[in-house]
């Protein structure tokens, strides 16, 4: 069986991930500090977080965005294209991503052909 290269550093984000998830509502304080380790863990061991989760975190604070509970979720134009604004409500900082009906907007890692193996 072939190892996975940082497989313990992945577990970790993930704990990290799940853990600031669970506890955001609380307190999102606390909830941004594991964002910030997740993503500091990830830097040491030069990995990079999967999309999913990256995208969940907010670019500044790295606190959890959840719809209705620590971001605004909108839906704006901009030159004709559709794009999803996330705004956080712990820093208010705004992210945003294209989504537009008739395009392909998925990322690499989403697609198809980027599974090169699967490991069990
Ligand atoms: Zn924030």
């Amino acid at each position: 069986m072939r190892k996975v290269q940082g497989n313990d550093a992945f577990q970790r984000i993930n704990f990290l991930y799940q853990i600031s998830k669970e506890v955001v509502i609380k307190n999102p304080v606390l909830a941004a500090y594991y964002g910030n380790l997740a993503i500091s863990v990830a830097k040491k061991n030069v990995l990079k977080i999967h999309p999913d989760i990256k995208r969940q975190l907010c670019k500044k604070c790295r606190c959890v965005l959840l719809d209705d509970k620590t971001a605004k979720v909108r839906i704006k134009n901009k030159n004709k294209c559709k794009r999803i604004q996330f705004t956080c409500n712990t820093c208010r900082m705004k992210k945003e991503y294209p989504a537009d009906k008739g395009k392909d907007h998925r990322i690499w890692l989403e697609k198809p052909e980027a599974v090169d193996q699967v490991i069990s």
